[in-house]
């Protein structure tokens, strides 16, 4: 005799792209379980910058743009909304960020007229007024709009949300394969034991490869190791984001600045390495020579879930209908989070989706 179903939906992974897709299933009525292997919000939404933009956005797929610019006007209202539901703030800042390049203006203003998105081209000097004791002689691009939250901040507050809104969790429990009743996907299987539901939705970063390697279908999400640290400054010293040969400077409304990220394929390694903190120490000094004086206050690495393309994969799987994906984010899954976790909601749903979501299609 087949098992009853226990939810309507369960979502697979308690990060940001789980926690938010969890929350927009609860809210048009399913009722819904969050599965974690380890504690929520502890891997790469924890780890991230949370700067509300892609860095050199003009670079990207259309496919990633689409996803950022339905989301980035609707962030300040979510991370209210976050404070309001759930009592915790994840630490908005609309602080702009400061991006020098030398040889890339006019590929940038172009990026940025046909998506209608605020960009000035800026000399070395107005760099400097936007961000004073800036090291090098250099312009750029200024997008005042470009805000950030705070990542522990904003893994926490969303968590404090699902609590409030009793949507059930269920830590320290991984999922280790899917149940397959009548060609539709009923549920998963998890150290724990099975737990039945319609609908599966696996949002497990840097993992969901692995965890969907059965089902005949290759995910390419690859972990991404990317490592950070943190200056334990003031206030007044910083109040833009700057980005500058792929490294930038993030302050906090505290004064601490974290300063990132590397770029490094060492599997699922998470560790720290001397090496990362000095390399970042002496770009951060040369970008900022003013950061000399404050110390690090702290070092840590995170797995991106990387996709060599940047665009996630959104959507049901091709061999086992009723198990959906949102994953693959890459750089990018704090500010894709509100389109992409909106669009698989959609999907699994039957509403209109908000966007084509041709592009994210897995592959069969
Ligand atoms: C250093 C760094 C800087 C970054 N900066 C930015 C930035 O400024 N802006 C931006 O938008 N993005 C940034 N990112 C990227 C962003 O953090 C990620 O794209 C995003 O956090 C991915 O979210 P996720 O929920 O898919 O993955 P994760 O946060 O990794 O969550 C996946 C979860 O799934 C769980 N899981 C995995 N397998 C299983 C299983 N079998 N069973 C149960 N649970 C499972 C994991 O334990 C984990 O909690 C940065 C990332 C890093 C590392």
């Amino acid at each position: 005799m087949s098992k009853p179903k226990q939810y309507d939906s369960i979502v697979v992974g308690g990060g940001i792209i789980g926690m938010l897709s969890a929350l927009q299933l609860h809210a048009a009525g399913r009722h819904v379980l969050l599965v974690e292997r380890g504690a929520t919000g502890r891997e790469s939404s924890w780890a991230g910058g949370g700067i509300l933009s892609p860095l050199y956005p003009w670079r990207y797929p259309d496919a990633v743009t689409a996803l950022a610019s339905w989301g980035q006007p609707r962030y300040p209202e979510l991370l209210a909304s976050l404070l309001r539901d759930g009592g915790l703030d994840p630490e908005y800042r609309p602080s702009g960020l400061l991006i020098l390049t030398d040889d890339e203006v006019d590929a940038a203003q172009d990026w940025a007229r046909r998506f209608s998105i605020r960009m000035d081209s800026v000399d070395a000097s107005t760099a400097r007024g936007i961000v004073p004791g800036l090291g090098p002689d250099r312009g750029g691009v200024w997008m005042p709009d470009v805000g950030q939250a705070r990542n522990p901040r904003l893994v926490k507050s969303v968590r404090a949300v699902l609590e409030a809104k009793s949507v059930s969790i269920r830590e320290h429990t991984e999922v280790t394969g899917f149940i397959s009743r009548a060609g539709r996907c009923a549920g998963v299987e998890t150290t724990d034991g099975e737990i039945h539901a319609d609908q599966v939705l696996v949002a497990g970063g840097a993992w969901t490869g692995g965890l969907l390697a059965g089902l005949g279908s290759t995910i390419p999400v690859e972990p991404v190791r990317g490592q950070m640290i943190l200056f334990r400054g003031n206030a007044d010293f910083l109040t833009r984001m700057v980005l500058a040969d792929d490294r930038y400077a993030i302050p906090r409304r505290d004064g601490r600045i974290v300063f990132g990220s590397t770029l490094e394929h060492t599997g699922f390694d998470k560790s720290t390495t001397d090496e990362a903190r000095n390399d970042l120490q002496a770009v951060a000094r040369s970008l900022l020579p003013g950061l000399a004086r404050f110390d690090i206050e702290n070092q840590w690495a995170g797995l991106r879930p990387g996709k060599s393309d940047n665009i996630p994969v959104i959507g049901e799987h091709p061999k086992l209908p009723g198990l959906f994906v949102n994953a693959g984010h890459f750089r990018n899954g704090v500010v894709l989070a509100p389109a992409s976790t909106r669009l698989v909601a959609d999907l699994m749903l039957g509403r209109p989706p908000i966007l084509d979501p041709t592009p994210y299609a897995i592959h069969p």
